[in-house]
């Protein structure tokens, strides 16, 4: 057992069994221990790759889609440029070369990089030394006055789900809990869950919902139908119906592990559930579009002349392909409800 094992058996012994969502966040973000507060998971020998580590296609596409938003919406000025997440800078370190063809809107606005990991954050500031008279950063998310042009790409997995079983008795919450050993375990909570789960489910079945995500939505959402702007989430995950299926999952040095393992070790995840995230937009009175697949999101865009001006076909495939990530990476547009459509969608 390792030290965030014990220190979340110790929870547990004192209070009871914790959420998954709990679990998550201590595994994610225990300030000594957690998987997001220590590593970075992105760089050589990593854990994961993801898109904008593939290829400065992506992160040009991504930058030149938010310059067009803003140009279709009057070109706004001031406003905001603000990512969620941002790795080791390089998704807005290439947004940002790329933009170059548009210097009204580098000119428009200012960069915000929300980032709790203080690794990545030095990360971060290397990669963007050009732009950094021009940066800041922040611990979450924050609405602000000014049209608001935000991008996220494998944010909304990290972010903590709770799962609920289907019984004989109704839906009842996963937990974790703690044998005397103080090896952590999944249980079932006792009593059902007053939750409006739809449709009928076979006994066994999961149900994922992620509190967390729905809630930063709605700030967004609500942000840009008051000033404007446009959001754009890239993630994996599921596009239509609700969230049936199991999918949290552990990864450590590019394998699968068991979620329970060796917490703060692994990398934890989850689907994103597009159809929630595109409800919650409409809801905080935005329209939203999408989610398209990835793969013919940045074909829409023209990513293939651009791999051609660049000879990077390699890239071109990781992005787009069917088997690589360009069906199950999906993007969702969020924009002010009378905007016109954007592009890709
Ligand atoms: N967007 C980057 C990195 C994806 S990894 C890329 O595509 O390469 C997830 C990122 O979100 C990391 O930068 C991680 O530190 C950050 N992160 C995860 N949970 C967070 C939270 N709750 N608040 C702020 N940042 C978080």
């Amino acid at each position: 057992m390792n030290a965030l094992a014990a220190r979340i058996a110790a929870l547990i012994a004192a209070q009871g069994p914790i959420s998954i969502a709990q679990y998550m966040t201590m595994a994610l973000h225990d300030p000594d221990y957690g998987y997001y507060a220590t590593r970075d998971p992105l760089g050589p020998g990593g854990d994961f790759v993801t898109a904008p580590e593939v290829s400065q296609m992506f992160g040009e596409i991504l930058g030149l889609w938010t310059a067009q938003a803003w140009h279709d919406q009057g070109k706004p000025s001031p406003a905001r440029l603000v990512e969620l997440g941002p790795g080791r800078g390089t998704l807005m370190a290439d947004a940002l070369s790329a933009c170059a063809l548009m210097p009204a809107f580098l000119d428009a606005v200012s960069v915000e990089l929300v980032e709790s990991n203080p690794v990545l954050r030095a990360a971060q500031i290397g990669t963007l030394g050009r732009w950094r008279e021009k940066t800041r950063w922040a611990g979450r998310f924050e609405a602000g006055g000014k049209p608001l042009f935000l991008i996220a790409n494998e944010f909304f997995d990290a972010l903590p789900i709770r799962q609920f079983v289907k019984t004989p008795r109704g839906w009842c919450e996963r937990m974790v809990t703690a044998d005397p050993s103080g090896a952590l375990a999944f249980a079932l909570a006792p009593e059902p869950a007053p939750l409006p789960i739809p449709g009928p489910a076979e006994p066994g079945a999961v149900y994922e919902i992620c509190p967390a995500a729905t809630a930063l939505i709605d700030a967004i959402a609500h942000d840009i139908a008051r000033h404007g702007g446009a959001a754009l989430i890239v993630d994996y995950g599921h596009g239509g119906g609700a969230g049936f299926g199991e999918t949290l999952q552990a990864l450590k040095d590019g394998a699968f592990a068991g979620l329970l393992d060796s917490p703060g070790e692994a990398d934890l995840s989850a689907h994103v559930d597009f159809a929630a995230l595109a409800q919650a937009a409409r809801e905080a009175g935005c329209a939203a579009h999408g989610p398209a697949e990835q793969g013919d999101f940045l074909l829409r865009l023209g990513i293939a002349q651009r791999a051609g001006r660049l000879g990077d076909f390699e890239g071109l495939d990781r992005l787009t392909g069917t088997d690589q990530m360009g069906s199950l990476f999906k993007a969702l547009a969020i924009l002010p409800a009378g905007a016109p459509k954007p592009e890709g969608f």
